[in-house]
């Protein structure tokens, strides 16, 4: 299958809530039309991504997400061509998959993150997919579709839809009729691809990672599809995979020199993390538990640290600290570990340690943002919620476009019983994933609390007129739209 179209309908399998919403889509324009534009492509992203997050198999770890958010900065810094505001997301779904939505944002699968047995080979997914939106691919592609073909496309969308709610219904053959028109107009697709291979490698290397992975992981996940035949891993489907392709790739790392990439210690971790998610909490414990005797991984603290998670999950609090303190004798230095004795002490409701131990874990780790967030969820719980808010306030400066900040200065805020600045910090929080309408209604709230001074209230005035100014303008655009 060739077609980038993959890409996008992975993203729209989540969403039943877009393909309703299709009258908002921006104008894409008449066939003529080279290009989506960047404005119009990141408010298609944005509306995408409104509906992942609110989907159940959105992947709400900051620890998991921070880690892939972190390598995909590091590859994004080295891409050439136009650089959008990345975001990369995880999704919790055993496919092998990943792929880039509309404006910048980068979905990966559980299932790829385990799938990887190096971090380079997680690293090459990612700077494929980098590659896909710097080179505006989708876009283009975009540009090519009439409305007319994207509402075919959309309704597609469906059938997917309904195929992955029936598991027995396999979805390449739900697909297979329907797509056959829709892939014939996307004939310069396999040039992408190879485009995405070049610029990608590049990036890999300029961001110092084993070139290798490239070709290794892809050429496992072409072994993969022959074996599983229309079951091919969600991967290949997105982006049609030829032993040409391999080769090509071969050839290009054949003349770099060779170079030994050793993993980060936050990659075995991750997976670790999410291996311990796998199952129920007993099967997850058994299967550590038969890794650790099997004495087959390349690093105990891996397993250990995955072990130790299951356990929590299975309620098992004393085993779990025992696994802890084993890492902390295998000299393990991670955020992660600090999180998780901390996630073990509010387990024994021992609050008073668990802020102990956040709290010096935020200062030897001031950039960890997931310790930042656990910390002031502790305080908050501990009853120490002016500190809570002086943290906010303090993060909010350096990240102000963080919606998990602005939320919990707005649990903070409730905790203080300050209802005017608790609606209004919620409204920043909705306001920064791109949700106009509920911010609205978050500041039209704030100003009926009573709770507030006069320089409060016309600050919360001031902004909700800023809103609906923006609000107005959205639908004109829209009605504009629909008139063309
Ligand atoms: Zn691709």
């Amino acid at each position: 299958m060739k077609s980038f179209l993959w890409l996008i309908l992975a993203g729209f399998l989540l969403l039943p809530g877009v393909l309703v919403r299709a009258d908002g889509l921006p104008d894409l324009g008449e066939s003529d039309r080279a290009a989506l534009s960047p404005q119009a492509e990141r408010r298609l992203g944005e509306q995408i991504m409104q509906e992942i997050r609110r989907d159940p198999a959105y992947l709400d770890d900051p620890e998991v997400a921070g880690y892939v958010s972190r390598l995909g900065q590091r590859l994004a810094s080295h891409a050439e061509g136009t650089r959008p505001s990345f975001e990369f997301f995880v999704i919790k779904d055993s496919m092998l998959n990943a792929f880039a939505l509309p404006g910048g944002y980068i979905g990966v699968h559980t299932g790829l993150i385990l799938a990887a047995r190096a971090e380079s080979e997680l690293a090459a997914v990612l700077a494929h997919e980098i590659s896909h939106v710097t080179q505006s691919h989708l876009a283009r592609l975009f540009g090519k579709q009439s409305q007319a073909q994207l509402a075919a496309l959309l309704s597609m969308a469906v059938a997917i839809l309904a195929a992955r709610s029936n598991p027995d219904v396999a979805i390449g053959a739900a697909l297979s009729g329907q797509a056959a028109g829709i892939q014939q107009q996307l004939n310069f697709s396999r040039d992408f691809e190879r485009e995405a291979d070049r610029l990608g490698l590049n990036m890999l290397d300029q961001a110092g990672y084993d070139t290798r992975g490239m070709a290794t992981f892809f050429e496992r996940m072409l072994q993969f599809g022959r074996l599983y035949e229309n079951n091919a891993p969600g991967y290949l489907r997105t982006h049609p995979l030829t032993t040409e392709r391999i080769s090509d790739m071969e050839n290009r790392i054949a003349q770099r020199p060779y170079r030994q990439v050793p993993d980060s210690v936050e990659f075995g971790l991750v997976r670790a993390k999410l291996q311990a998610q796998n199952g129920t909490p007993g099967e997850a414990v058994a299967d550590f538990t038969t890794q650790l005797k099997s004495g087959k991984y390349s690093r105990e603290s891996d397993v250990r640290f995955g072990y130790a998670h299951a356990l929590l999950r299975d309620n098992k609090v004393a085993e779990a600290e025992r696994e802890v303190a084993a890492l902390r004798r295998l000299k393990l230095e991670s955020p992660l570990l600090e999180s998780l004795t901390a996630q073990l002490q509010l387990k024994r409701r021992d609050s008073a340690s668990a802020l102990q131990t956040l709290r010096a874990a935020v200062q030897r780790y001031p950039h960890a943002r997931a310790l930042v967030y656990a910390l002031i969820e502790a305080q908050i719980g501990g009853g120490e919620a002016s500190a809570a808010l002086a943290l906010t306030q303090k993060e909010l400066q350096l990240a102000p476009r963080d919606s998990r900040l602005h939320a919990l200065q707005a649990k903070t805020f409730a905790a203080l019983g300050k209802r005017l600045q608790q609606h209004r910090a919620q409204a920043e929080a909705y306001l920064v994933d791109g949700l106009l309408i509920p911010a609205i209604e978050q500041l039209e709230l704030a100003r009926k609390a009573d709770d507030g001074d006069f320089y409060a209230l016309s600050q919360v005035d001031a902004r909700l007129r800023e809103l609906k100014q923006r609000r107005l303008e959205e639908l004109r655009r829209d009605r504009r739209q629909r008139e063309f």
